[in-house]
């Protein structure tokens, strides 16, 4: 076993701190990453305070990893000593259903495992990147090409991931109206990532606060959905509105904003029910979808794609000993747009 300096949750209601996990001794196909940066995702909140179901602990969150390769397993052909890699939301899944053999790990029919708070395919359970060294399955190591910082390459692995998917599935691209719901950690990567699939992009945001970042950001128009013209004016004019939200919304008047044979998709999770009336979807052939991070092939075209377009992460870098004042941050949506963690910073 090897032994790695972490941050981590020891209850679902103390604060974050110090501690050493272990990293198992990297097998024949496993790679040994030395962590440098991990983003901070509300999910790892969700996670470490029990939002979502029981956790255990200690719990060291984080799936938005970058590093550098330290050292691989005599069978690991796709990484070398060396190479700048990075882990997002899986480390694992069953690699023989139907969709892990079509590349949709995410949806592997034998649960995939997650990066951190996962029971492994061995029986262990998963410890995430607020830590120093990470041992993943090659198959699961993604390649951060050259020209991605490895600081704004973090937030990609969960955030880019988890708007590219559903922009690309749904056909963003020349010619199409894309609306995104929310400008957050994830709005925010979908704004970049449609306006550079050459999608005419509009922000649908609460208020008008962060209008200027959103167009810098790549968004030709920029709307207040607290205004109630702003649903007026915008009937019909999207063909795909991904929603970033995960609050409650009125789904009827986000529905009304789509154009005939429209998509709104899901990648914010409200933890209750939502109500439509289906006459919102009828009368133009519509769409409500959801979507959930990609699989590994995908991802890696994600990494590509940002490279080659130059999108990282608008990013505020953190120590470790600065975690939990982020994850209140968060709660208050107090960043723009990302926490990134400094791992040279964890204690050792
Ligand atoms: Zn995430
Ligand atoms: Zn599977």
């Amino acid at each position: 076993m090897l032994t790695a300096n972490a941050f981590a949750a020891t209850s679902a209601t103390g604060p974050l701190g110090p501690i050493t996990i272990e990293r198992r001794d990297p097998g024949p196909h496993d790679v040994l990453i030395d962590i440098r940066y991990c983003g901070i995702c509300h999910s790892d909140i969700h996670t470490v305070r029990e939002e979502w179901g029981e956790s255990h602990y200690p719990l060291a969150p984080g799936h938005e990893i970058t590093g550098v390769v330290a050292q691989v397993g005599d069978a690991v052909t796709k990484h070398a000593v060396g190479d700048r890699v990075g882990v997002g939301c899986m480390v694992n899944s069953c690699r023989e259903c139907a969709n892990c053999l079509a590349g949709r790990e995410q949806h592997c029919l034998n649960g995939f495992v997650g990066t951190y708070g996962s029971v492994d395919r061995d029986g262990t359970i998963t410890q995430g990147g607020y830590s120093s060294q990470v041992v993943v399955n090659e198959n699961f190591v993604l390649r951060i090409p050259e020209g991605l910082g490895l600081d704004v390459a973090a937030p990609l692995l969960c955030a880019g991931i988890t708007t590219y998917s559903p922009l690309h599935h749904w056909g963003a691209g020349p010619g199409k109206r894309v609306a995104v719901v929310g400008l957050g950690g994830l709005g925010h990567m979908a704004v970049k990532i449609a306006h550079a699939m050459g999608a005419e992009v509009s922000v649908l945001s609460q208020s008008l606060k962060k209008m200027d970042d959103g167009l810098r950001l790549g968004a030709d128009a920029y709307y207040a959905t607290s205004d109630p013209d702003t649903f007026q004016k915008l009937a019909g004019s999207f063909d795909l509105i991904v929603n970033t939200v995960s609050a409650k919304v009125d789904l009827d008047a986000y529905l009304s904003l789509l154009a005939v044979d429209g998509t709104l998709v899901n990648v914010g999770a409200p933890g209750e029910p939502l109500a439509l009336n289906v006459f919102s979807l009828i009368p133009r052939r519509r769409s409500f979808a959801g979507s959930m991070i990609g699989g590994i092939a995908e991802t890696q075209q994600m990494l590509d794609f940002c490279a080659e377009h130059g999108l990282g992460a608008e990013i505020e870098t953190i120590p470790a000993e600065k975690i939990n004042e982020a994850y209140e941050r968060v709660l208050s949506s107090d960043v723009r747009y990302r926490f990134v963690i400094d791992i040279a910073t964890l204690a050792g």
